[in-house]
């Protein structure tokens, strides 16, 4: 019997990914040169990095493992569910549905900010049961604030003409590692999680913006930092 999969709001496609001519520019802002596109645009820009284009017409094949540059950063400064793409915001509250994997093995420099967006009451359940990783281990938490953090980005190095070296790939840059961030291709967006409550157990109220009887918001508040979900990039 074939079963259907929904293609999860943050997933890139194979015919979203474009070639564009990377290189070092000079620029006043950095007072140096700075990794541009060779048809430099001013949205190519945001938080003083570079950002991967990627189109987002969703077409092709779903690359399961790879996430939609655009739709991940608008998911996490619109706080829109990485599953359906709507609001992850309860209504009731103002507080924002997030699910995050357990990282037994993350080190404490890591812990407080993530990659993975937030996931809306409706799809809570069902992305639970069918991301293998959250599979593994996974808690539901509301978040009552983000703050942008940094990014996840492949790092570049100029030669002498101005030409484009790949040097790394997916790496963390943080929005105070200004030099570093002129050398970035930005490819997600990294958020700290500001008062995180931990949900007991799984919601199963299944309209949109509703809490669970069980859910008390102020329980904890502001005790917790969520542990990092790393997707792959
Ligand atoms: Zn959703």
């Amino acid at each position: 019997m074939p079963t259907t999969f929904r293609v999860p709001y943050i997933t890139a496609w194979s015919g979203e990914f474009m070639e564009h001519p990377l290189g070092f520019a000079w620029a006043d802002e950095a007072a140096g040169l700075r990794l541009a596109y060779s048809d430099p645009q001013p949205q190519d820009w945001m938080f003083g990095v570079l950002w991967a284009r990627q189109g987002l017409a969703a077409c092709g094949r779903p690359e399961w493992k790879l996430v939609n540059t655009f739709r991940q950063r608008r998911c996490m400064l619109h706080r829109l569910c990485q599953v359906c793409g709507a609001s992850a915001v309860d209504q009731l509250t103002g507080r924002t549905w997030w699910v995050l994997a357990d990282e037994p093995h993350e080190s404490s420099e890591t812990a407080g900010y993530t990659n993975a967006p937030p996931t809306c009451l409706p799809c809570i359940p069902g992305a639970l049961t069918a991301c293998p990783r959250l599979r593994r281990g996974a808690a539901v938490y509301t978040v009552g604030d983000i703050e942008p953090y940094g990014v996840v980005a492949d790092l570049f190095t100029p030669t002498r003409a101005g030409e484009a070296i790949h040097v790394q790939r997916s790496v963390t840059v943080t929005f105070e590692e200004f030099r570093r961030l002129e050398k970035a291709l930005a490819k997600q967006l990294l958020v700290v999680l500001d008062d995180v409550v931990p949900f007991p157990g799984v919601p199963t109220v299944p309209g949109r913006g509703l809490s669970s009887p069980n859910a008390d918001p102020s329980e904890g508040r502001g005790a917790e930092r969520a542990s990092l979900l790393s997707l792959n990039t």
